[in-house]
């Protein structure tokens, strides 16, 4: 049945002439649809009428299906054929999600990104053939990858059948399925011209037509190309089979039938080193075809120049031969099927081995049936998810990196003769910019607002003043040094970690201590020796800000670890974050600014038990924990590897004093010396540290009436109706506000000045006096009302 094609005796580089094709003349198709797609363009609805009486015998009231149709045609429709169509919707989704790209960006240098990202097609129109056989499929195969690619509107054409006025049932049903519910009953070059200029009053313009059709869609789709978007222009199926003598005659004769069922213009084409195959299939061919329903149309397209037995002299051969043809299907009968499928560069689809016929693929393998044909596979591929996206460049530079490249870029310009190019460039650069290092570049320094406002609940700082007899202790200490301040202080500060130990209790002693100015720049120092350059640390967001900061200030890697919706955070959580990063260095806050959380013992040692360096547990507010939540102090002579972080700043109203301090083993404490500066602690700052210590228990008198203004806030914004984190803390984080913005500006406004963490909705107030709470609640009960 096949014409044979002996291809031995010819280098398989110089076949290319000899190949079976069909001669579709696309061209002379286009003068002919060409009145049909100006008329709709010219006249719309009315051109789109005319035509289809024409070319489809179907008076067409409304061009749209109603929608009621649709869930009817699903309603009737078989059982077996219903749950044909939806295991074939579920496999096209399984098979093209790995299509969907992910966003990458790609840092070409310092401050200057590309990122590739992708955009779906705003809307499309598919076409489903609905002539000869109409094919459902089809609108499943181009459907479900737009779904995928985010297109939010779709719009399905095909022809109404004489009997009905409406499309195939069958198609109908396919649409209500997969839930689109524009669908117009317009078929071939009419279609195509309805879906690209639009009809007023009935059908909107589309941005991207899709879909397989005739010789005439296919010419309509060439003349709106432009107007448009189109996916390609299909021509006759074909499949090409690879075989050698393993293969079974009568699966590759099937196969053959299959294909030639679509159309006397369809295309089977073997190739294959085995001359007894050929006879054998021919054999089959003739056996098979002579008992199918569509005979006729099987022979003539098996007998037509465009289908042969192609003989070739090796299997690898043949493998050249299959790619001259690149034919939109390829299927491989052979030993190594896979390996030779790996070695095919030109093919719409591949399929390999003896049970991946072809006909799986048009419904049910997971593929996309809709492939390029006529040798078109050299440069086009099958419909998929990326047929509905377009990718988008998103380009951003920062100044330092712009500056960087600004001479090739002026160069460049001047080498086009384009200077006004440069000159856009070296505008932009005539202001001098320090060289910071890159990690800092476009960084903000930490800075929350220092206004002189009646109420500053901003801070966390304590609102009360030093007592008096503090205050007096701190003077006489203090003038006590100052004859001596031609001296250097005591860099190691022995005295004052001394008191420190004192104060701390847990039987800690001088050397598990160690004192900076202030936490922040303790931390810093831990930063320094622990993580670094080339190290990284993890904090648990939303945390202390300056942790972040820190970390890009002394080169560190820094990961966002995620804490719950709640805030919480649990063992398992943390955990998992610590063993998929491997920080050097963990931040875990207790309790967390801003959200006031503290963590039980359990998640601390959790922790511990898996982090592969240094674990600080940031302590500035446990002198405000609530009864019965634990201090990690009692961790530390267990745990090598613990630090915990105290400050004056917060409890002991002593922020001005600037003195933070840890707790830890004497080998960590030892590893700080390495990194603090000589004499970082002024003599001042340590005597002044000392006497308030000596005073700890006036000082520490205004922690209770704080905690009571915190439960009081806290008790109060949850009777407004308002979200509030528990808190171990001096503050409430409280919400959520549609614009926590508008309102921190509002209660500024009113004099009371509360933070914006920057956790969207959410805002922070300090508990301070009485009357500082007084007049916070009735600032916001104004601003809510
Ligand atoms: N840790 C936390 C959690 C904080 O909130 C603060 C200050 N807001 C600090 C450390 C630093 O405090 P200081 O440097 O004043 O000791």
């Amino acid at each position: 049945m096949l014409n044979r094609i002996d291809l031995r005796g010819i280098g398989a580089d110089r076949t290319a002439g000899l190949l079976p094709r069909a001669r579709l003349d696309v061209s002379a198709a286009v003068e002919a649809v060409r009145p049909v797609v100006d008329g709709v363009r010219d006249r719309g609805a009315a051109a789109v009428r005319e035509a289809t009486l024409r070319f489809d015998g179907v008076e067409l009231t409304t061009l749209r299906v109603p929608p009621q149709e649709l869930a009817a045609a699903l309603a009737a429709l078989d059982p077996p054929v219903r749950a044909a169509f939806t295991e074939s919707i579920e496999r096209v989704r399984r098979g093209h999600t790995a299509q969907v790209p992910v966003e990458t960006t790609t840092t070409i240098v310092p401050g200057g990104t590309v990122t590739q990202t992708w955009r779906p097609v705003a809307r499309v129109g598919v076409y489903a053939p609905g002539g000869v056989a109409p094919l459902p499929s089809s609108v499943i195969m181009s459907v479900v990858p737009a779904l995928l690619a985010g297109v939010e509107s779709i719009a399905v054409a095909s022809a109404p059948q004489r009997r009905t006025g409406r499309p195939d049932p069958s198609v109908l049903a396919v649409c209500a399925l997969l839930g689109v519910d524009e669908v117009y009953a317009v078929g071939g070059a009419q279609a195509i011209a309805m879906l690209a200029y639009g009809v007023a009053g009935e059908c909107a313009p589309v941005d991207l037509i899709t879909g397989p059709g005739n010789v005439y869609t296919t010419a309509a789709k060439r003349l709106v190309r432009g107007v448009v978007g189109i996916d390609a222009e299909a021509g006759p199926s074909e499949v090409a089979i690879l075989a050698d003598d393993t293969a079974d005659p009568v699966h590759v004769a099937a196969d053959l039938i299959s294909q030639a069922e679509h159309g006397e213009l369809s295309a089977g084409v073997l190739i294959t080193p085995s001359e007894p195959l050929v006879s054998t299939v021919d054999d089959e061919l003739a056996r098979q075809a002579a008992a199918t329903r569509h005979a006729e149309r099987i022979t003539a397209a098996l007998t037509g120049p465009q289908s042969a037995a192609l003989l070739v002299s090796t299997m690898d051969d043949a493998v050249r031969v299959a790619d001259a043809y690149a034919a939109e299907h390829l299927e491989i009968h052979a030993r190594d099927a896979r390996a030779l499928a790996k070695r095919v560069r030109h093919a719409g689809a591949v399929f390999v081995g003896t049970y991946s016929p072809v006909s799986l693929s048009d419904y049910c393998a997971g593929s996309n049936h809709v492939l390029p044909t006529g040798g078109c596979a050299r440069h086009s591929a099958a419909l998929s998810v990326g047929t509905f996206l377009r990718p988008v460049q998103i380009v951003e530079y920062d100044e330092a990196a712009l500056r960087e490249v600004a001479p090739h870029v002026v160069a460049f310009a001047g080498a086009e003769d384009l200077p006004a190019h440069g000159q856009a460039i070296t505008a932009r650069l005539s202001r001098p910019t320090a060289p910071v290092r890159p990690e800092l570049r476009g960084l903000t320094p930490y800075g929350a607002p220092q206004l002189d406002v009646p109420v500053r609940l901003n801070t966390n700082e304590n609102s009360y003043p030093v007592p008096d007899d503090a205050v007096a202790a701190i003077e006489k200490a203090v003038g006590a040094v100052l004859r001596d301040l031609n001296r250097y202080p005591d860099r190691e500060a022995v005295a004052l970690r001394e008191d420190l130990a004192r104060y701390l209790g847990h039987g800690l002693t001088a050397g598990q201590v160690w004192a900076a100015n202030g936490s922040n720049e303790i931390q810093q120092q831990l930063l320094q020796v622990f993580a670094g350059p080339g190290r990284t640390a993890l904090g648990f967001t939303p945390a202390y800000s300056m942790h972040p900061l820190l970390a890009a200030a002394t080169g560190t890697s820094w990961v966002d670890g995620r804490r719950a919706e709640d805030f919480g955070l649990s063992a398992e959580r943390a955990v998992a974050q610590v063993v998929e990063h491997r920080p050097d260095l963990v931040f875990l806050c207790s309790p967390n600014n801003p959200t006031g959380t503290a963590l039980p013992l359990a998640v601390i040692e959790a922790v511990l038990a898996v982090a592969p360096g240094v674990v600080v547990v940031d302590e500035a507010y446990a002198e405000f924990a609530r009864p019965g939540t634990p201090t990690a102090l009692s961790l530390v002579d267990t745990y090598e590897r613990l630090v915990v972080t105290r400050t004056m700043s917060k409890a002991f109203a002593f922020a001005g004093g600037r003195l933070g301090y840890l707790a830890a083993q004497p080998s960590l404490v030892d590893a700080v010396q390495l990194v603090r500066l000589p004499y970082h602690l002024s003599s001042l700052t340590q005597a002044a540290a000392r006497a308030a210590l000596a005073h700890a228990e006036s000082l520490l008198a205004t922690v209770e009436a704080i905690k009571t203004q915190r439960d009081r806030i806290a008790r109060e914004l949850t009777a407004l109706g308002l979200a509030v984190a528990p808190s171990d803390a001096n503050f409430v984080l409280f919400g959520q506000f549609a614009d926590s913005a508008a309102v921190w500006q509002a209660l500024l406004d009113r004099g009371v000045l509360v933070r914006d963490v920057g956790l969207p909705g959410w805002l922070r107030v300090t508990a301070g006096t009485v009357e500082e709470t007084d007049a916070f609640l009735a600032a916001l009960r104004e601003v809510r009302s």
